[in-house]
């Protein structure tokens, strides 16, 4: 028998509709440029101090053999990820507590596994589908009402812009929260006092946080957390996703880390242990080349050059923020992160004001109701482009 939950996935991924739109007017009209504002993939390619590691560790690999990797990663990445993002910052994070993985969206999926089917989940409204659409498909979502677009069995903690596009505590108490911050798709964040708030509520409920801080490199602002570690407690209710993709541009190459403390105890039972049991049975580990690389973002050079790219994204997002503003559109976003999440206008839905860019301004960007019911009536533009594209593409949406 098949895993029937598979099958109540409503439609196609969110960038797939989107991809299949922008070439069908492509082919419809082979005259036009299109300037690509949707989809979070990086532009600039991975940085020298980065492909410099990565020569040297392929030409180890032909004069040394480096077999199968640990299933957390090597000690070597271990080590500069907790100094560089915990012990040095003052966070009680050890090496041991850090799984390495190819990216934060497998384990945003599979982390799912550690829990009961039973569990119940809260995610926030609009929110990363990768969340929503794993435990749907383990089972534990119920099913998908299509006209509320809400899975029957998740608690949502909607964002709007009547709460800063912060999640609000459930009145019903979830096993499992997913929270995002710096957020994709809105660009919000919370303050170190708000996130404190959620990991007070999770020990006072036993709920466990999943803080995807994926885009953690992109926080400005001074009292924004980098990491939910930051917060009193939150060694015994949380567990934290990082990712090599929006920081280094590893989108291609593939890196990320989840962090679990040995202090996240439910049911009696060590999460660290759970997971650790998860990764021995279905990890591959990740490749010496692509971990030789990552630490590589953690040197003097690789640091430095990495932040430039970082600062070149933040520049384009706070262009378009600016530029929309200036046209009178209702922004957010853009400020600690490479989001920026704007109200369409008049009564445009979102795939409205999508096919409205694509057809008279020849621009894509992401409609904010693919991720979510509360994303309705908002659009996504990242600032991932070129600066030459954000600039084109500002310039025919100021025309129109
Ligand atoms: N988490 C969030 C919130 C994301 O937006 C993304 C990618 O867009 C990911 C995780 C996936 O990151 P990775 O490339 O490390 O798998």
């Amino acid at each position: 028998m098949i895993n029937k939950n598979y099958l109540k996935l409503p439609g196609s991924y969110l960038f797939a509709t989107i991809g299949r739109k922008v070439k069908e007017y492509s082919e419809a009209h082979p005259e036009k440029s299109i300037v690509r504002l949707g989809i979070g993939d990086v532009s600039l390619p991975l940085a020298p101090a980065i492909v410099e590691a990565m020569h040297k560790a392929a030409d180890e690999m032909g004069s040394t053999v480096k077999g199968y990797p640990d299933y957390e990663g090597y000690d070597f990445l271990r080590q500069v990820i907790a100094a560089g993002d915990y012990t040095g910052r003052g966070l009680d994070i050890s090496v041991d507590e850090i799984f390495v993985n190819d990216g934060a969206k497998c384990d945003s999926a599979d982390l799912g596994d550690i829990f009961s089917t039973d569990a119940k989940i809260a995610v926030c409204n609009p929110v990363y589908p990768v969340y929503v659409d794993s435990n749907a498909m383990a089972g534990r979502a119920g099913d998908y009402i299509a006209e509320k677009g809400q899975w029957s069995n998740l608690i949502y903690l909607p964002c709007y812009a009547s709460n800063n596009f912060a999640p609000e505590f459930p009145a019903e108490r979830p096993d499992v929260i997913y929270l995002c911050f710096p957020n994709n798709p809105t660009g919000a964040t919370v303050t170190k006092a708000q996130l404190q708030e959620w990991v007070d509520y999770a020990n006072k409920v036993g709920a466990v946080i999943i803080y995807d801080a994926a885009y953690e490199a992109y926080i400005t602002e001074a009292d924004v957390p980098r990491s939910i570690y930051e917060c009193e407690g939150a060694r015994t209710c949380a567990i934290e996703m990082r990712s090599f993709s929006k920081n280094a541009g590893f989108t291609g190459t593939r890196l990320g880390f989840t962090v679990i403390p040995k202090d996240l105890i439910r049911d009696g039972v060590s999460l660290h242990m759970l997971w650790t049991k998860h990764q021995e049975n279905t990890m591959n580990g990740v490749s010496y080349i692509v971990q030789a690389a990552g630490a590589a973002v953690y040197t003097p050079e690789g640091r430095r050059q990495t932040q430039e790219q970082v600062a070149y994204y933040m520049k384009n997002a706070q262009t378009i923020r600016t530029a929309l503003a200036d046209m009178g559109y209702t922004v957010s976003g853009g400020v600690n992160a490479p989001y920026v999440w704007l109200k369409t206008p008049g009564q445009m839905t979102s795939w409205e004001f999508f096919d409205y860019l694509l057809e008279k301004a020849n621009v894509v960007g992401t409609p904010g109701s693919g991720f979510g019911s509360c994303g309705e009536g908002y659009f996504r533009l990242t600032g991932f482009g070129s600066a030459e594209n954000t600039e084109e593409a500002l310039r025919r949406i100021r025309e129109l």
